[in-house]
C-alpha cells in the first residue's frame, strides 16, 4: 500500500495485512488536523518504509508529549514512529488505495466537538484504551481483508 502527502514529495509504503483504522476525536487531534478527528492506522515498524522525501519531514512535539509530524512543503500530517514502540502511526488519508479499510474504533468521544457526528461503525471509547488493547481491537477482522 502506497501513501503520499498532498504535494507528493513525501512517499512511503506499508506492506502486509493492514489493520483497521481508528479515529481520535480529542481536542489535540482536532487542532492537528483542523477537522473533527484524526483517522489513522498503526502498523509494525517492519512493515513501514519511506520511499522518498524524508528531508521534508518536520516535527512538532507539545509539552504534553503530543507529537505531530508534517510535510514542510504542504503541511500534510505524516507517519511517525510511536515512542518506545516498534510501530508506526500512519494517517489514513495519505493512503492511495483505501478500498478495504474500515474504522474499528473511535477514541475520546467524550470530548468530541459538538458538531462532530460519529459514524456508526466501530467501538466508541469515552477516552482511550491502553495501546495494546487498542491494537488488538484494530487487528480483529483485519485478517479477513484481501491484501
Ligand atoms: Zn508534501
Ligand atoms: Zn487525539
Amino acid at each position: 500500500m502506497q501513501g503520499k502527502c498532498l504535494c507528493g514529495e513525501v512517499e512511503f509504503v506499508v506492506s502486509g495485512t493492514l489493520p483497521n483504522l481508528y479515529q481520535c476525536h480529542c481536542s489535540l487531534c482536532r487542532k492537528a488536523t483542523g477537522s473533527a478527528a484524526n483517522a489513522a492506522l498503526i502498523a509494525p515498524s517492519g512493515n513501514f518504509q519511506w520511499v522518498c522525501g524524508q528531508e521534508h519531514i518536520a516535527s512538532y512535539v507539545g509539552n504534553n508529549g503530543y507529537r505531530s509530524d508534517f510535510c514542510s512543503k504542504c503541511g500534510s500530517p505524516l507517519p511517525n514512529p510511536l515512542k518506545g514502540r516498534a510501530e508506526y502511526w500512519i494517517p489514513a488519508g495519505l493512503l492511495e488505495d483505501n478500498a478495504n479499510l474500515q474504522i474499528a474504533a473511535h477514541l475520546h468521544v467524550g470530548s468530541k466537538a459538538s458538531w462532530d457526528v460519529i459514524a456508526s461503525s466501530g467501538v466508541q471509547y469515552r477516552e482511550a484504551p491502553d495501546l495494546d488493547s487498542l491494537l488488538k481491537v484494530l487487528r480483529e477482522n483485519a485478517d479477513a481483508q484481501p491484501s
